[in-house]
């Protein structure tokens, strides 16, 4: 079968190239690929930034925003052939440490933890993979190829519940305003949800055309590329990881606010910041800052609700690109008016 394949830490070194057919340890359900999307995760692990291969080998299979379809499934497992599915990123610390142990190995406390496709664990960009039935999630049908988009969803339904989780500390919270940085596949996806919790919402990227504003204005979201001026949002998820963005997103929530950090920044981009001023405001305001990663099952169980209730036809849009396997290279170009870019395995 053919498979993406990258040597971590050597940049540019991805290909399009035959490999074994998918291990059985790797799980017992088969599954053929559908789509692959692909996300600033990658596009780091293809230029040599990010990723680590398995145990023994070079190189490592990309991907983890799969979806696809069973091809074998044993008796009883829950699934069967046709499903349509998508694999869960992560996979439990060995140890385990407390919370793997409980299945929240996005909550993981040694770091020893391994990821499909980022870390020590072959990815979804394959023609086939093989997924345990514990790590595999059933789509509903009616969502056909937007399914490839529950794995960046369950990242936010995650992020969200984190928020909600905090706010309860309260039990006077009530928030109205939400606030999304970053227009990206996250940014807008985070919106969604804000939208879908009745929330007012705003979105800020720079972009000021292509399909990023036009996308946050069709939830009913402020759109905005400058300034925010007075604005005091609630909640601010925050999704670019830019220093800028982040620092004033810190600073700007209502009393009570909740800062969730769910961009992963590059480092390097060293700016001044008052951090008495800073504690002082997040201390007479009960603000909390919090960072988010990854996803656990329930959180992908969230994801796919979350999916299913919205518009299919604002969801579709989200997908801009989708490039068949045999022009995968076009799949790692970054365009302007990109949003989600997907490789097509089924074309
Ligand atoms: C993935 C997460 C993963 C994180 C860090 C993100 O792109 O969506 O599942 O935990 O990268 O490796």
């Amino acid at each position: 079968m053919r498979a993406l394949t990258v040597e971590p830490g050597r940049p540019n070194s991805i290909r399009l190239e035959e490999v074994a057919p998918p291990s059985k340890s790797d799980g017992s359900v088969l599954v053929r690929a559908l789509a692959l999307g692909i996300c600033g995760t990658d596009h780091e692990i293809v230029a040599g930034d990010y990723g680590w291969p398995p145990a023994g080998a070079r190189r490592l299979i990309l991907g983890h925003e799969s979806l696809g379809q069973v091809e074998d499934a044993p008796e009883g497992c829950g699934f069967a052939r046709g499903d349509l599915v998508v694999g869960i990123v992560r996979r439990p610390d060995p140890v385990p440490c407390p919370a793997c142990q409980v299945g929240e190995w996005d909550m993981c406390r040694n770091g020893l933890y391994t990821e499909r496709g980022i870390k020590q664990r072959d990815g979804y960009g394959s023609e086939q993979f093989r997924v345990e039935p514990d790590f595999l999630i059933k789509l509903d049908p009616s969502l056909g190829p937007l399914g490839v988009l529950l794995e960046p969803a369950s990242v936010v339904a995650k992020a969200w519940q984190q928020v909600e989780r905090i706010g309860d500390r309260s039990a006077a919270w009530s928030p109205r305003v939400a606030l999304v940085t970053g227009a990206g596949p996250v940014g807008l996806l985070a919106a969604l949800i804000a939208r879908q919790r009745g929330l007012e919402l705003h979105v800020l990227d720079r972009n000021e055309d292509g399909p990023k504003p036009a996308l946050a204005r069709e939830l009913g979201a402020t759109y905005h590329t400058g300034d925010l001026g007075s604005l005091k949002p609630d909640i601010v998820v925050e999704c670019t990881g830019a220093a800028t963005v982040v620092l004033d997103a810190m600073g700007r929530t209502a009393p009570g606010g909740i800062v969730c950090l769910a961009g992963v920044s590059s480092g390097g981009h060293a700016i001044r910041l008052d951090i008495g001023a800073l504690n002082r405001d997040m201390v007479l305001e009960n603000d909390v800052v919090f960072g988010s990663v990854n996803a656990n099952r329930r959180h992908y169980q969230d994801a796919a609700d979350a999916l299913a209730k919205a518009d299919k036809t604002w969801l579709a849009r989200l997908i801009t690109r989708r490039v068949p396997l045999e022009r995968w290279r076009e799949a790692f170009e970054r365009r302007d008016d990109d949003v989600k870019v997907v490789v097509d395995f089924a074309a």
